[in-house]
């Protein structure tokens, strides 16, 4: 919660209330466009709400590949969700059965009332009342600091999941927790969690998932890179389904043909991007990808497509 938007869990919900409505609102504003965000706006769209997203930053899904944003941008602008992106909510005030919210976009203040608003601009770790303070145990910016293995700088004390900081996933904090005490139970051969190939999945309509680097990260990063992208509008799995809109795109190192990362958006795009984090895990080039066989007809062809395309072999399109 940030001063000026703080919860009531009445008229202004956190995800808590907002899983658990008593009923459907008429209208929602939505603040904050990461994946919780996201995902609450394209639930309550598909329910049938008038539904407002606010988001501080130039795009929505800010950590995905600037791409995919923009595509799910354009899906989500299709299913008539209204999107300001770049704009800040300074002030929300609470009516009888609505609030009216203050929002301000390149120095242009205007306001707007809603039936109900999500707060969904930020995760922080519990880290207050535990008692760290007295120990050696060391915290950044809301989160607990510890090593490859969850140690904290206090012996004894370790730490995993959304307290240790992004990102903040279920999958993540699971991995964490294995590796974290199979290391305390002096396992052999522990491996530390890769957080570069932790997968992040947005269950919206339609589905986004990621792994590794964005094209603009790789870049930034350094790396010479080659781009493929396909749309799921050339796969004939995705037609038969009856959801073709969607896209792969791969990033590749350009040197080497390391499979730097892998973005999607479409249907089932989240069981879909495992593929990648596997290749990504044994840390395959274009080449072996290249001459995998992918089962047909399936939605997976796009992926190999994506793949193809980075190297100028795409077959359809
Ligand atoms: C709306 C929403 C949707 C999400 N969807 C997804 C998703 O689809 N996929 C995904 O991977 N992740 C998702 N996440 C994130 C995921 O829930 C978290 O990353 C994950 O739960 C982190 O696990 P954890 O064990 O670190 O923390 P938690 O699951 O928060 O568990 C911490 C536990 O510690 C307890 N606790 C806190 N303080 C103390 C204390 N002082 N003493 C004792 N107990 C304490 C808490 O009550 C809680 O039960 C979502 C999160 C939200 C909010």
């Amino acid at each position: 919660m940030l001063p000026g938007l703080e919860a009531d869990g009445k008229m202004i919900w956190t995800y808590k209330e907002a899983m658990l409505p008593e009923a459907l609102p008429k209208s929602l504003l939505v603040i904050g466009s990461g994946a919780i965000g996201i995902e609450f706006a394209s639930f309550y769209r598909a329910l049938g709400a008038e539904v407002t997203v606010v988001e501080v930053l130039d795009r929505i899904l800010p950590v995905e590949d600037e791409e995919i944003s923009a595509f799910a941008r354009k899906a989500f602008e299709k299913q008539d969700m209204k999107i300001i992106t770049g704009a800040t909510v300074k002030k929300l005030d609470k009516g009888a059965d609505n609030v009216t919210a203050t929002i301000e976009q390149g120095g242009k203040v205007t306001q707007s009332t809603f039936e109900r608003v999500i707060l969904a601009i930020g995760i922080t770790g519990n880290i207050e009342n535990l008692g760290l303070e007295n120990t050696k145990a060391k915290t950044d910016k809301g989160h607990i600091t510890i090593n490859q293995w969850g140690e904290t700088g206090e012996p004894g004390v370790w730490a995993i999941g959304d307290v240790a900081g992004p990102p903040w996933l279920a999958h993540k904090a699971s991995h964490e927790g294995v590796v974290c005490v199979e290391r305390i139970a002096g396992v052999k051969g522990v491996h530390p969690l890769d957080i570069s190939n932790v997968p992040g999945c947005t269950y919206c309509a339609p589905q986004v998932a990621s792994v590794g680097f964005t094209e603009a990260k790789a870049k930034a990063a350094g790396r010479q890179v080659r781009v493929g992208r396909f749309p799921f509008i050339g796969n004939g799995k995705a037609i038969a389904l009856g959801e073709p809109e969607g896209l792969v795109k791969t990033v590749f190192d350009a040197k080497t043909g390391e499979l730097l990362g892998a973005h999607m958006i479409g249907p089932e795009v989240t069981e879909l991007i495992q593929g990648f984090v596997i290749a990504r895990t044994l840390e395959t080039t274009e080449a072996e990808l290249m001459r995998t066989i992918f089962p047909h007809p399936t939605i997976s062809e796009t992926m190999h497509e994506a793949v193809l395309d980075a190297y100028g072999r795409v077959i359809h399109m």
